[in-house]
């Protein structure tokens, strides 16, 4: 349903120059992300802010120009399309955002608000069967259609996100872009709206790609997940592999700091040391070396390569020497 191939995004910035023809800066913000999604599936996307997941999404959405790389969806080209002719492509790739209550229009009624996609992507629906889908699809994520006729402020963060939801879907994408949907929400309500999602997946058949920063949401919701570290792939994995068994060391790092709900159980998170390099200027050796306890002396001078191990891939020199269990062989 959905291919990345290599994807590649950076900014210009403007910075002290140090001669006046010196050319601006370059935000290197996604460094060679690739990855396929089938409908159905759950791609979770996980890494520190800043690390470039939603700069990667919006790529995806063809909201961030791409340098390099590309992304098919459903069999065409997304990147490098004329706004005209990505207009068609969205009806079947939607996003929710991060913030609820600030993705909402708060001057329209929530009936408004569902109904625009459908007046947008559907013109050849009647206008009453357009309101009896957006009536229909609030019901369907929870949000009495008797209520339809409110304002987002009179609702709560939890039910802005159902409805946000209700405006992505009314329109039957086959590809939801989610980012970061649920980190603004309360930890019950964030339950609740993650198994709306999977509920929605199973009934419409939605290649969703998930992107939070906490690895405990997504471990919950997704299939597979990517590792990302200043823009670039670390590790990506099965979920329930990459969680019982990270191969690279910022996974582990990561895994380390999601709380366990058992008071018996105690785990001390790994402190990372050192900085990170500037996304201005990366190293040409392995991105994550700065701070990784296990780096060695080629760390520092070559860029490790995504490296298979049995369910894994992972961009780690220390994976080339390790032993393959008996089970992830087979
Ligand atoms: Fe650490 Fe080296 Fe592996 Fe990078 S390649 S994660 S620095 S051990």
């Amino acid at each position: 349903m959905l291919i990345v191939e290599n994807a590649h995004v950076t900014f210009p910035v403007a910075q002290t120059k140090k001669w006046p023809w010196s050319p601006p800066g370059l935000v290197h913000a996604v460094n060679g992300i690739s990855f396929e999604l089938e409908a159905g599936k759950t791609l979770g996307i996980v890494g520190e802010s800043g690390c470039g997941k939603s700069t990667l999404i919006r790529a995806v959405a063809g909201l961030a120009p791409l340098v390099s790389g590309n992304v098919t969806l459903d069999g065409e080209p997304v990147a490098y399309r004329d706004r005209a002719s990505m207009q068609r492509l969205r009806a079947t790739m939607q996003m929710i955002f991060q913030d609820p209550i600030a993705s909402l229009n708060p001057r329209m009624t929530i009936r408004e608000i569902v109904v625009e996609p459908l007046t947008f992507f559907k013109p050849e629906m009647g206008a009453e069967e357009r309101q009896n889908t957006a009536l229909a699809m609030l019901d369907r994520v929870g949000i009495p259609s008797t209520q339809a006729n409110r304002f987002p402020h009179e609702f709560s963060g939890g039910q802005c996100q159902r409805i946000g939801i209700a405006r992505a879907l009314v329109a039957g994408p086959k590809v939801l872009l989610c980012d970061e949907p649920v980190s603004a929400l309360d930890v019950s309500i964030q339950a609740q709206v993650v198994n709306l999602l999977k509920e929605l997946q199973r009934e419409m058949g939605l290649a969703i790609v998930f992107v939070a920063h906490d690895l405990g949401v997504v471990r919950h919701i997704s299939d597979e997940v990517l590792v990302m570290y200043m823009g670039a792939p670390m590790e990506r994995a099965p979920a329930a592999d990459l969680v019982s068994d990270p191969k690279h060391p910022y996974a582990q790092a990561l895994l380390s700091a999601v709380p366990v709900p058992d008071p018996r159980v105690r785990i001390t998170p790994q402190m990372l040391e050192g900085d990170l390099p500037s996304p201005l200027n990366l190293p040409s050796g392995c991105l994550f070396a700065s701070r990784c306890p296990k780096a060695m002396a080629k760390c520092k001078t070559a860029r490790p390569p995504m490296i298979r191990h049995g369910q894994h891939q992972a961009a780690c020199f220390l994976l080339e020497d390790a032993p393959m269990e008996a089970d992830s062989m087979a």
